[in-house]
């Protein structure tokens, strides 16, 4: 279900504007999850609340991006992809790529993904808090880099799980497969969680790394 909207932002498809649809609900669980709280917030129906407003600002929004929580898991998403396509929307995609089916089947309606990669492979469960079957995850990789021309892959630095080699070994995967880009995204402090963020110069270190495999950018860095 949807739960939040944002109705015009240029973060959720990097350099472009774009209206940011929050389905709550994830098969994953991890620990530093911004966006569990999605699930308390009132129902937004996509119909009556949102198709309308969008088809009146269809000549500023550049792209509609579905979020979450994991968006390809909620009942209402191939409807949502269905309907803005037909309506002639661009459609940007965020998700932890555990349904590679998911991508299949809508790839050639969507312009855009951004794909998290939670850790090494040999390091997922930890972070994700339930068991991953990993190939589905390089599944993923492959449709995305193999279908789209905008895309990225981000991984949220998360101390506790992940460190230099863990990163380093994820771009070496990326720059094995030819991807375009990498993020590294700092991690933010949530509520409960005492955990302390890598600092500026530690997260640059990890970027120049990471860079010798594959183009690698950071997010999001406070010192
Ligand atoms: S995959 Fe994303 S939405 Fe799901 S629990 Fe992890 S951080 Fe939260």
């Amino acid at each position: 279900m949807i739960k939040s909207v944002l109705w015009a932002n240029m973060l959720d498809y990097p350099g472009h504007v774009s209206t940011s649809l929050f389905f709550d609900g994830c098969n994953m669980d991890c620990e530093f999850c911004q966006n569990k709280l999605l699930a308390k917030e009132k129902t937004i129906d996509f119909d009556t609340e949102i198709l309308p407003k969008l088809l009146e600002r269809k000549e500023m929004v550049e792209y509609v991006v579905l979020s979450g929580g994991e968006c390809t898991i909620a009942k209402e998403c191939q409807r949502v992809i269905d309907v803005l396509h037909r309506n002639g929307f661009k459609i940007g995609l965020h998700t932890n790529g555990y349904y590679p089916e998911f991508l299949e089947k809508n790839i050639s309606k969507i312009s855009y993904i951004g794909m998290d990669i939670k850790n090494s492979f040999e390091n997922y469960d930890d972070i994700s808090g339930v068991e991953i079957d990993v190939e589905k995850i390089k599944k993923s990789i492959d449709i995305i880099i193999n279908n789209l021309k905008d895309y990225e892959f981000r991984t949220t630095v998360y101390p506790k799980y992940i460190d230099t080699e863990d990163c380093e070994q994820i771009a070496k995967y990326l720059g094995e497969k030819n991807a375009k880009i990498y993020v590294l995204q700092q991690y933010k402090m949530v509520n409960g969680v005492n955990v302390i963020p890598f600092s500026k110069e530690k997260l640059e270190n990890i970027r120049d790394l990471c860079n010798k495999y594959v183009k690698t950018n950071l997010r999001g860095i406070k010192d």
